[in-house]
C-alpha cells in the first residue's frame, strides 16, 4: 500500500552532497562548507550556554539573533525572519506563495533544492535556462509571470551574482515575489540588499552557513518588507529555531572582522586555484562564490569525480544537462587545494 500524496511516489528526494561520517580522512570540496573554524568569539557564546536555558521553550523570531541582524543590516527587526537554515526559509516561502495553482519560477541550472520543495507543494513549476554566460534571463523570468520567482545570487553551480540593475528590473516586472538567495554573498562585491527598501515585492535570503562556517548551526534570515515576513511568520513553526543556535549565531554575526578576514583568505585561494586550473587547460567561470564551476579539457566530468573520489577528494559531480561535463569545486585551504591539483595532475595528462 502506499499511503501518501500520488505526487511524492515518484518525486526524487533531494540529493545533498556526500556526507562522510565524523573522523574519515577526506578532503572535502562538495557541499561548499568553509574550510575555516567559525567566530572565536561564537565557540565561546557556546561554551557558556546556561543548561537551565534548554529546560523553556526558545523565542519564537530567535529575538537575540535577530535583534543583532537588524542593528547589522540597518532594518527594524520586524523586516527579519530567522530560519532553520535558509533552505526552511525557502520551505516557508513556497508552502505560503504557491500551490497547484500558483506557479515557481528559477533560472537553471540552479540550486536543486527549489525544484524539490516546489514538487512537494504540487506548484507548476517553470524552469527558464541560462545561457553558457549565466546572464540573468529575466525576459523569459518575466514572462512566466510566476507567483514565486527564484534566483540565486550568487548562483550556484555557477558562481556568478547577478548585478542589482538586472534585479531590479526584474522585480519591477513582476507581479509576485522575488527571491533573492544570497547564500554565497559575503564572498562577492556588492549585494541585493537595497533592493528590498525600493520593492515591496523582494525577498533577500542570507544563511550562517558559507561565509561563518556554521553549516552545523542551521541559521538563516530572510530580510524583506514586513508586509511579507508577517505572512512567512504564520506559517513557520513556532519554534523553528533552537536556544542555542539563536545564542550562538548572535555572537557570530557581530564578530564582523573574523568572517570578513575568513572570506578574504577563501577568495584569495578562489583566484589562485582559478588561475592553476585555467593553466592545465580546465575552462573555469568567473566566481563571486565559494566555489568554482569547471569543465576538464576532455569534458569527462564524471570520469574526474569518480577518481577524486576514490583518492579520498570529494568535489561535486551533477548528471544533469548543462553540467554533466562539469565540476564544482568548492575552495579549501591553499594546501588542500594544492592536494586537489596535485591529483588531477596524476590522474589526467592533462599538463601544462
Ligand atoms: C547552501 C545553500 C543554501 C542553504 O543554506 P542553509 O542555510 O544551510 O540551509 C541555500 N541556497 C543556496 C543557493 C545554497 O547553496
Amino acid at each position: 500500500m502506499y499511503y501518501f500524496r500520488p505526487s511524492l511516489a515518484d518525486l526524487l528526494a533531494y540529493q545533498p552532497g556526500e556526507q562522510p561520517i565524523a573522523g574519515t580522512e577526506v578532503i572535502k570540496l562538495n557541499t561548499n562548507e568553509n574550510p575555516y573554524p567559525p567566530s572565536l568569539k561564537a565557540i565561546e557564546a557556546l561554551r557558556s550556554i546556561n543548561p537551565d536555558v534548554l529546560r523553556r521553550y526558545p523565542s519564537p523570531f530567535a529575538e537575540e539573533f535577530r535583534q543583532k541582524a537588524a542593528t547589522l543590516f540597518s532594518v527594524d527587526p520586524d523586516w527579519i525572519l530567522i530560519g532553520n537554515g535558509s533552505d526552511e526559509l525557502l520551505t516557508i516561502l513556497l508552502r505560503s506563495a504557491t500551490d497547484s495553482e500558483r506557479s515557481v519560477a528559477y533560472p537553471v541550472p540552479t540550486y536543486v533544492l527549489y525544484r524539490t520543495l516546489a514538487k512537494i507543494q504540487s506548484a507548476p513549476i517553470a524552469e527558464i535556462p541560462f545561457d553558457d554566460t549565466y546572464t540573468l534571463p529575466a525576459d523569459n523570468l518575466a514572462k512566466a509571470s510566476a507567483a514565486l520567482t527564484i534566483v540565486a545570487s550568487p548562483n550556484s553551480p555557477s558562481g556568478n551574482r547577478i548585478p542589482n540593475d538586472a534585479l531590479a528590473n526584474l522585480a519591477a516586472k513582476l507581479k509576485g515575489i522575488l527571491v533573492i538567495d544570497e547564500a554565497y554573498v559575503e564572498f562577492s562585491e556588492g549585494n541585493a540588499l537595497p533592493l528590498i527598501k525600493r520593492f515591496e515585492n523582494v525577498i533577500v535570503l542570507r544563511t550562517l552557513s558559507k561565509s561563518h562556517s556554521l553549516a552545523g548551526l542551521r541559521l538563516g534570515l530572510a530580510i524583506a518588507n514586513p508586509s511579507l515576513i508577517d505572512v512567512l511568520a504564520k506559517v513557520k513553526d513556532s519554534y523553528n529555531v533552537d536556544v542555542v543556535s539563536a545564542h550562538v549565531g548572535a555572537a557570530a554575526i557581530c564578530d564582523t572582522a573574523h568572517t570578513r578576514t575568513n572570506v578574504k583568505r577563501v577568495c584569495a585561494s578562489r583566484e589562485r586555484l582559478s588561475k592553476k586550473l585555467s593553466e592545465i587547460g580546465f575552462r573555469v567561470w568567473p566566481s563571486d562564490a565559494n566555489f568554482i564551476l569547471t569543465r576538464p579539457p576532455d569534458g569527462n566530468a564524471r570520469k574526474l569525480y569518480l577518481n577524486l573520489q576514490k583518492s579520498g577528494i570529494l568535489v561535486r559531480y551533477f548528471d544533469e544537462p548543462m553540467l554533466n561535463d562539469k565540476l564544482r569545486i568548492t575552495i579549501g585551504t591553499d594546501n588542500q587545494n594544492d592536494q586537489l591539483l596535485a591529483a588531477i595532475q596524476e590522474l589526467t595528462n592533462y599538463q601544462k
